[in-house]
């Protein structure tokens, strides 16, 4: 704590012994002059956690001290998923957006399910309705519906079977051999269906949805940055455009991002995703140089840890699906669960890019 040692004065000793842990991995982030009221928070959470027998599931894009600080389970879309399946916990507080709470609830409907921020959405979750997917399976008869786990609960309720990035290729083979077909609908992001259909035979069906962080990056943006930092390494997410996954060197979901930081520990690393990302993973790898550019999720930085300790305190506020929504929407979210782990997260290989069946966007 020597680095705050002017700081810890202005914080109760029980406080400052508490979270020091926390500062350790957030101080290359977090100034200390903002420390001392973060850290009265994170206690108090912890403290009301213990009271209401909670848990925080803790998306990749929180911010630092939300993701070292409180939460409980740390990870992507399909970690989370499993952990509100799993834990044992009353409450789950879900430290992410809206589809990520109702996916808990989808899974854990016996369980009280609350998010500190309900306009806490997703541009891809907004793009389709469950009435949209009834519409697309008129159009294609007899073809699965993979769905992102991107998605609102009605939408769920119409799929066959959800995907994350870190899973898309597989449960989209899976699929086209369960139903013995040739093509499968994958909805609603554009581009992750794009980057899927570079990484297998199985024809592609896709909607023209977006993720307004990923879309707005370009293939020159990491031309621009290669030549500005010669030596860095460039990893970009799947649901940036396919000339984006081409220029960098690696492509893959945050787990898969996650664990090739943290075990290639590369002198230089840019990670075309959200900015928190960079930050969270700097606090377990400080020798890491990481490079910017910084494009921010404005409905995951609606959660902040203001927030979270009022959710908490006031148990507010409650996501609920309808009853009768739950079992078909569990039954897609829970197919995705039971299959086989991958032995990694999945990386998207640009230069082994198949391209057998062109992307059919409806
Ligand atoms: S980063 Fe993109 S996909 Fe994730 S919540 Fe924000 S808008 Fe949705």
């Amino acid at each position: 704590m020597e680095a705050v040692v002017g700081v810890t004065l202005q914080l109760d000793r029980a406080i400052a012994q508490e979270t020091a842990p926390v500062w350790e991995k957030v101080k290359s982030h977090v100034t200390p002059m903002e420390w001392p009221d973060q850290a009265r928070l994170i206690s108090e959470i912890n403290a009301l956690k213990k009271d209401r027998d909670a848990v925080i599931l803790a998306h990749n894009y929180m911010t630092p001290e939300i993701y070292h600080g409180v939460g409980d389970y740390v990870g992507d879309s399909l970690g989370l998923a499993k952990e509100a399946a799993r834990s044992d916990a009353k409450v789950i507080v879900q430290a992410g957006v809206h589809f990520m709470a109702e996916t808990s609830k989808i899974l854990s409907p016996d369980k009280t399910v609350l998010i500190p921020d309900l306009k806490a959405g997703c541009s891809l979750a907004e793009a389709i309705t469950g009435a949209d997917v009834r519409l697309i399976k008129q159009r294609y008869p007899g073809l699965p519906v993979v769905t992102y786990v991107n998605t609102t609960a009605d939408v769920k309720a119409e799929t066959d079977i959800c995907c994350t990035s870190a899973n898309a290729v597989q449960v989209v083979e899976w699929a086209a051999r369960e139903w013995g077909v040739d093509r499968v609908i994958l909805i609603p992001d554009e581009f992750l269906a794009r980057n899927v259909a570079a990484q297998t035979t199985v024809g592609i069906i896709a909607w023209k949805g977006r993720c307004i962080v990923h879309e707005r990056f370009k293939a020159d943006d990491i031309h621009a940055m290669r030549q500005a930092y010669p030596g860095a390494e460039i990893l970009a997410h799947p649901e940036c455009p396919e000339d984006v996954l081409g220029a960098a060197d690696f492509a893959g979901s945050t787990a898969a991002m996650t664990d090739y930081v943290m075990a290639k520990k590369p002198r230089q690393v840019v990670l075309i995703t959200e900015c928190s990302m960079a930050a969270n993973i700097k606090g377990d790898v400080p020798e890491v140089d990481f490079i910017g550019p910084c494009n921010l999720c404005p409905y995951m930085k609606r959660i902040t840890l203001t927030n979270i300790r009022d959710c908490l305190r006031d148990m507010t506020f409650e996501v609920t699906v309808p009853e009768d929504m739950i079992p078909r929407a569990a039954r897609a979210v829970q197919r995705m669960i039971d299959l086989p782990p991958p032995a990694v997260p999945a990386r998207y290989d640009m230069i082994k890019a198949r391209h057998h069946v062109p992307v059919e966007l409806i």
